[in-house]
């Protein structure tokens, strides 16, 4: 009876296991379809500078909806990286952002900075005889100065020194380099100093308690100084509450992002979005 059982359970364990592998697999393959087919879509989430209240920035953040599901970024840029996928994606979220500037451009809207991701695979996938992403910048006839690229800490580990090239190309070319999700990898300060970075976020899970937490207060209000000393501005990420915001204007933070202020937008109401809050001003 014992080995029946044991044996029933592996049968059972295989087959949970091939039922994963072939739902991946589909995933991967619709993934791969949905880019191919340009059906990705591209969210905006504003960035609100503190110090004269006005919408200095954006993030683009890349949305699937898979056959009427919306898949999560963070279920799906995992499986673009294994992939390969993530190339093609992360050009199509550019020319897509490209192309929100220049229409928000048309409606008299210029200037702002629009902060693009990308991961670790994609710089170390990166040709810098043919930098693809400022081709796409320059074809689409936007300012390199728009365009802030979101690295994450593993960019800029000591063994990815040749990442140092490409972010020093992108520097020359005129775009920002904004350091994503700070605190949460291997933070070495030095790394800030080695490399050219303009722009550091503050991950939310350093900003959650803000208002509530001494220590975590204290942590941010010295990120916010250091930053300072070094030439660096600051963006608060995942802000939901009134208090956050007070505790991080007085700590000096530049920029907030946030639900306080807003999801992430589809393109379409972004202008709607402008409107309105430089009404409420
Ligand atoms: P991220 O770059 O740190 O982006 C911020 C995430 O926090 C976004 O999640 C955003 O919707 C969410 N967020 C913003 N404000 C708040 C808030 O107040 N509360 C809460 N709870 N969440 C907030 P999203 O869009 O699901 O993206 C998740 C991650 O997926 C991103 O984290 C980024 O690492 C990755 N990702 C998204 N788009 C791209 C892309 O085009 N390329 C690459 N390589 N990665 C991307
Ligand atoms: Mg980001
Ligand atoms: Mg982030
Ligand atoms: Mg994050």
């Amino acid at each position: 009876l014992n080995a029946k059982q044991t044996g029933d359970e592996y049968l059972f364990f295989c087959k949970e296991m091939d039922n994963k592998v072939k739902k991946h697999n589909l995933l991967v393959e619709q993934l791969t379809q949905a880019v191919k087919n340009n059906d990705i879509e591209v969210y905006f989430q504003p960035i609100i500078d503190i110090e004269n209240n006005t919408v200095a920035k954006f993030e683009s953040l890349v949305r699937w909806n898979n056959q009427g599901q919306w898949v999560s970024p963070a279920e799906f840029i995992p499986l673009a990286e294994e992939s390969r996928v993530i190339i093609p994606l992360g050009e199509l979220v550019l020319l897509k952002t490209c192309q929100q500037i220049k229409a928000l451009e048309a409606q008299g809207y210029e200037n702002f900075v629009f902060n693009v991701n990308r991961s670790l695979f994609e710089f170390t996938e990166f040709n810098p005889e043919r930098n693809a992403w400022l081709e796409t910048i320059k074809s689409q006839g936007v300012k390199p100065s728009q365009i802030s690229f979101e690295l994450t800490e593993s960019v800029l580990a000591p063994e990815n020194t040749n990442h140092l090239d490409v972010l020093t190309q992108l520097k020359q070319a005129g775009c920002l380099i904004s350091l994503d999700d700070f605190g949460t990898g291997y933070s070495s300060l030095s790394y800030l100093r080695r490399f050219p970075v303009d722009v550091l976020k503050l991950d939310k899970s350093f900003i959650d308690e803000v208002h509530v937490d001494l220590g975590d207060e204290a942590l941010v209000k010295s990120i916010i100084q250091m930053s300072r000393v070094l030439g660096i501005k600051v963006v608060a990420e995942g802000v939901e509450e009134r208090e956050q915001l007070a505790v991080l204007t007085e700590a000096g933070c530049d920029y907030i992002q946030g639900y306080y202020f807003s999801k992430p937008l589809p393109a379409n109401d972004v202008v709607p979005f402008l409107t309105q809050f430089s009404r409420e001003q």
